[in-house]
C-alpha cells in the first residue's frame, strides 16, 4: 500500500466519528422531489449538498438550474494529466409514506445498533456522502486529491430524472471525464460486495382497437360485427409463442449472443433463497433456449402490463364493446433501440388486425436503453481490487433486470462507461418505511471509493471510452 493510500485511509479512521452526524443532518432535510409541498425543502437539500461539497475542499460549486430541481455541480480538477472522474448521485427521496409504519419519524434520524433510520438515509444520502468523504479524505492526506474529480448531484432521481439527459447534453464541456462513478446503488448483501455491470432498458405501446362507434346489443349484432376485445386478444396472443419467444418481426435484431463468460457469471451469482415457493409458483417460464435467470437479467421480455374493456360489473350485460385497450412494455437489452422496438410493435399489431375493427398504437413515455459493461473491461478489475480491499471478498458482476437510464445517458452523451460503485444493501428498506443504512458500511463505502480513487490514479490505461 502507498503512504498515500495509508495516510488517506488514516483520514477516514480520524474523520469517521464524525460521519452520522452529517448523515442525520441531510436526512433531517425532507428533500421529497415528487410533492410541490416541498420544494423549498429539495432546495435547501441543493445547498446543503454545495455546502458540504465546499466543506470537502472543493474550488469549484454551482447549484444550476434546470427545468425542474437544480443540479448540484462541484469540480476539483488540479492536473490536466490526471484522469477525471465524474460522480453522480441524488440527494432527493422518495415520499415517506405510509407514516404510520415508521418506527421513529422519517426525517427526525435516530441510530439504533449502529443503523441511522431516516427517509433517504441510504437511498442516495449516504451515497453522495461516502463519494465526498472518499475525496476529502484523498485531498487530507494529499493536499488534493489523486484524480481530477466532478460531482453531478441532481435532484430528481426520484421522478424519472426528466432533467438530466437535457443537462448531460448541455453541459458536455463542464462534465467532460474518463469515467462515472454512480454513488446510486448497492452491494448483493451485508458485508458481500458486487459490481452492477448491466441493466435493460424499456419501450412500450399502448394498443386501442375499435369496432362499431359505439356499444351494440349482442343479439341484434353479436356474430355478425367484429369483438374488438376479441380482436385485441388475438393481437396479444400473436406476439409470443407458447413458450414465450417474442414473435414480433426482426425484435431480436440487433442483440449480440451472450458470451460463454457471461453465462457463467450470471450463473455465479449466488441464489437468493426459493424464490419459485416466494412467489407461490412450482415453475418458471419462458423461452428454453436460455435460463430463467438469463431470461430475468439479460433477455429481451414482451410483457401485457394491462388490458381493458367492456363490461366489468356485476351480473350480465350482454354487450358488444366498442373498443378494446392493452399496455404492453418490453424490458430491452444491448443492441435495441427502444424507438425501433416500438415502431416493430405498432407494425405487428397493424399487420396481425383482424378484418372488421381498426387499430391505433401509440408509443408510452418512459423509453430508455439498456447497459451493459464488458465484462473484461480493465476499470471492473480496479473496482474489484477496491472492494477486495476493505471487505476481504472480491466482488461478483451482478445485472438488475430493471431499468436505470443514467449509466446508459454517461455512455451516450459523454462516451463514457458508468461505473455503479455504491453500498446500499438488500435490506435498507429503500422507498419503504423504516429505510436506515449502517454506520459501518457508510465507512466501508468511504474507504472502497478511497481506494478506488488511488488505483484509477495508478493505473490511467484503465479508464478506456465506451462505445456508443
Ligand atoms: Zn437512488
Amino acid at each position: 500500500m502507498s503512504d498515500a493510500l495509508r495516510a488517506a485511509l488514516d483520514a477516514v479512521e480520524a474523520r469517521s466519528p464524525r460521519y452520522a452526524d452529517d448523515l442525520a443532518a441531510y436526512v433531517r432535510i425532507p428533500s421529497v422531489s415528487t410533492d410541490a409541498a416541498h420544494a423549498p425543502d429539495v432546495e435547501a437539500a441543493a445547498r446543503w449538498t454545495a455546502e458540504r461539497l465546499t466543506r470537502a475542499g472543493f474550488p469549484d460549486v454551482r447549484v444550476m438550474p434546470t427545468g425542474g430541481h437544480p443540479v448540484v455541480v462541484a469540480r476539483w480538477h488540479h492536473d490536466p494529466s490526471a484522469p477525471t472522474v465524474v460522480v453522480y448521485g441524488h440527494y432527493d427521496v422518495q415520499p415517506p409514506e405510509p407514516l404510520e409504519l415508521w418506527d421513529t419519524p422519517p426525517f427526525e434520524p435516530q441510530v439504533k445498533d449502529g443503523k441511522l433510520y431516516g427517509r433517504g438515509a441510504s437511498d442516495d444520502k449516504a451515497g453522495v456522502l461516502t463519494a465526498i468523504q472518499a475525496v476529502e479524505a484523498t485531498a487530507a492526506a494529499g493536499g488534493v486529491p489523486p484524480v481530477n474529480v466532478t460531482f453531478l448531484i441532481e435532484g430528481e432521481e426520484e421522478v424519472g430524472s426528466p432533467n438530466l439527459l437535457p443537462f448531460l447534453e448541455a453541459n458536455r464541456e463542464l462534465l467532460e471525464a474518463d469515467l462515472a462513478i454512480s454513488a446510486d446503488g448497492g452491494i448483493f448483501g451485508v458485508g458481500v460486495p458486487s459490481l452492477t455491470v448491466g441493466s435493460r432498458g424499456l419501450a412500450g405501446v399502448e394498443i386501442r382497437v375499435r369496432g362499431a362507434n359505439a356499444d351494440l346489443h349482442s343479439g341484434m349484432y353479436g356474430g355478425a360485427v367484429a369483438n374488438p376485445l376479441m380482436a385485441l386478444s388475438r393481437i396479444l396472443a400473436s406476439m409470443q409463442d407458447e413458450e414465450g419467444r417474442v414473435l414480433v418481426e426482426g425484435f431480436y435484431d440487433g442483440i449480440p449472443e451472450l458470451t460463454p463468460a457471461e453465462r457463467a457469471a450470471i450463473e455465479a451469482v449466488p441464489a437468493e433463497g426459493d424464490e419459485l415457493a416466494q412467489l407461490g409458483l412450482t415453475e418458471w417460464w419462458g423461452d428454453p433456449a436460455y435460463s430463467a435467470r438469463e431470461r430475468r437479467l439479460v433477455r429481451p421480455t414482451l410483457e401485457v402490463n394491462g388490458m381493458w374493456g367492456g363490461y366489468q360489473g356485476p351480473g350480465i350485460k350482454t354487450v358488444l364493446p366498442s373498443e378494446a385497450h392493452a399496455k404492453v412494455t418490453c424490458r430491452l437489452v444491448a443492441g435495441q433501440e427502444p424507438d425501433d422496438v416500438a415502431a416493430k410493435l405498432k407494425a405487428h399489431v397493424e399487420r396481425v388486425a383482424p378484418r372488421g375493427v381498426s387499430v391505433s398504437v401509440t408509443p408510452l413515455a418512459g423509453k430508455a436503453r439498456a447497459y451493459q459493461m464488458p465484462l473484461d473491461l480493465p476499470v471492473l478489475e480496479l473496482a474489484a481490487d477496491a472492494m477486495e480491499g476493505v471487505f476481504g471478498k472480491r466482488p461478483f458482476p451482478v445485472w438488475t433486470g430493471g431499468t436505470v437510464p443514467v449509466a446508459e445517458q454517461f455512455q451516450s452523451v459523454l462516451g463514457i462507461w458508468c461505473l455503479y460503485f455504491a453500498f446500499g444493501e438488500p435490506d435498507n428498506g429503500l422507498h419503504a418505511p423504516n429505510e436506515f443504512f449502517r454506520l459501518s458500511t457508510l465507512k466501508q463505502g468511504t474507504e472502497a471509493t478511497v481506494r478506488l480513487l488511488y488505483g484509477l490514479a495508478g493505473d490511467p490505461g484503465a479508464l478506456t471510452p465506451a462505445r456508443g
